[in-house]
């Protein structure tokens, strides 16, 4: 069943019973006050008759002929004595007739049903000037203008049900209509993604702040992130070949030289073999760096744990000062720095740094930590060639390379920021750069100090 009949179905069911508990109690209270009423009515008039007769002449059938006149046509008196035996009955050319009908003489006023007719009892005791009841009066009236009444009352109820249903009916598909539009509109767009292969928007109509247009919202964000998404893993792979194609052409190029002339000229096989192995040596830092990127970007969460960072950069410096006769100090006002963070990613963090700094400079390196609030603060800083001040912004960007004549002599694959900032990005950190072109540069990396609850490396 559809949605759209499913709600117009559930609201006219419940309209329904709401109208259906409305018109019964309606009813049913019109009856009870009615009939409350008319018995006060007669058990006021038959007891001051009672009272002004004097119960010696209505034990005795002694009624007066203008007494008799009280009585219409559709009333019928009964006269029982103490044992509850009919002594008499008086009516007047009475429409209906009674005939052994019995009425329970302990009910002092009851509403019947008697030959398909409304028939109010009463009965009022019969009591002797001292005070003892030497008998029981029984009214009986037939009440055909209940009977009117609630026939003209049940029509009303019945035309102003029907009326309601039809009102709640044109209601509830308007409102079906109202919810279900947007919704409608999201599965055409969804259907026609699903066609085409190709990421689309659905059309937003209103700009309020209700569930339907949130659901629009969301889902028009889900698209643009998955476009963006698959647009720059669409460029990746596009970058990645283009990279290992260069690399691979200039092998090729190498492996040529030396199957034609190598055996013979002993300056081109030497460079061809030197030429080979830098690239192939770039090649396998290009796939690392790749593979760390992708799974930086899988969104695996890797476990953080409380780790001191003036002695992991320590340790980090130690181990490249082995590799690279350079200077390299720390400069802090701190013995010991923690935070919450993987301990490997942030050694990888601090190599990616200082890799820069020792490719693209020739003096000393200085890092910087230091902590405010509830921040760490990790500055590189080195007196190298510097940036150019407009390409800034870009080194974070997949495979950018300032100047394309200085990584080959570098061996840079452009990945190592771009790896950098994934590392920051998933420790909720943030990382920049400030760079004068010939004087040197700064990458300042800001950590907060406790990772939030329920966040994760991504
Ligand atoms: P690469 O492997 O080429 O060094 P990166 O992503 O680490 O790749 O850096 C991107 C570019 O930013 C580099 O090609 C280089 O031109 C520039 N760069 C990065 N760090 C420095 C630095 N400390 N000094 C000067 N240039 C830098």
């Amino acid at each position: 069943m559809k949605l759209r009949t499913k709600i117009t179905l559930l609201a006219s069911i419940l309209a329904l019973s709401i109208l259906l508990f409305v018109d019964v109690t309606v009813h049913l209270l019109f009856v009870k006050i009615a009939t409350r009423n008319e018995r006060e009515v007669l058990q006021n008039k038959w007891t001051e008759i009672i009272a002004e007769a004097g119960p010696t002449m209505i034990l005795k059938n002694a009624w007066s002929p203008k007494l008799k006149d009280e009585l219409s046509g559709d009333t019928i008196l009964r006269v029982f004595d103490q044992k509850s035996r009919l002594l008499y009955e008086v009516s007047r050319q009475s429409r209906f007739k009674l005939g052994n009908v019995r009425f329970n003489p302990s009910q002092s006023s009851e509403l019947t049903d008697v030959q398909g007719h409304k028939i109010l009892v009463i009965h009022l005791p019969v009591l002797s000037p001292e005070g003892n009841q030497e008998g029981t009066l029984e009214i009986v009236e037939k009440w055909d203008a209940l009977e009117t009444n609630l026939d003209i009352l049940n029509t009303i109820l019945i035309t102003s049900t029907v009326g309601a249903m039809l009102l709640s009916l044109v209601g509830s598909t308007i409102l079906a209509n109202a919810i279900l539009l947007p919704i409608s509109s999201s599965i055409q767009t969804m259907q026609e993604i699903e066609r085409s292969l190709k990421f689309k928007k659905i059309p937003v109509r209103s700009h309020n702040h209700d569930e339907l247009s949130q659901m629009t919202a969301t889902f028009n964000r889900m698209m643009s992130r998955l476009e963006e998404s698959f647009q720059s893993q669409q460029q990746f792979v596009s970058d990645a070949s283009h990279e290992l194609n260069t690399t691979l052409m200039i092998i090729e190029g190498y492996a040529n030289m030396l199957r034609r002339w190598g055996t013979h000229d002993e300056d081109i096989y030497k460079e061809s073999i030197q030429s080979i192995y830098e690239e192939t040596q770039r090649m396998r830092t290009m796939t690392q760096q790749l593979l760390a990127l992708a799974s930086s970007q899988q969104g695996n969460p890797e476990p953080h744990e409380r780790m001191e960072l003036v002695g992991c950069c320590q340790q980090v410096v130690a181990h490249l000062k082995t590799v690279h006769d350079r200077l390299i100090t720390i400069f802090t006002d701190e013995s010991e720095i923690w935070l919450d963070a993987n301990l490997a990613k942030m050694k990888q963090l601090l190599v990616i740094l200082l890799d820069n700094a020792l490719k693209y400079s020739a003096d000393e390196i200085e890092i910087i930590l230091s902590t405010e609030a509830k921040h760490v603060q990790i500055r590189v800083k080195d007196a190298g060639i510097g940036i150019p001040e407009g390409e800034v912004k870009r080194v974070f960007e997949r495979f950018y390379r300032v100047d394309c004549s200085r990584h080959r002599k570098t061996g840079g694959t452009g990945l190592g920021l771009p790896i950098a900032k994934a590392i920051t990005d998933a420790h909720q950190g943030t990382i920049r750069m400030a760079s004068v072109e010939g004087k040197g540069t700064e990458v300042i990396v800001t950590l907060p100090q406790r990772q939030q609850e329920g966040l994760s490396l991504q």
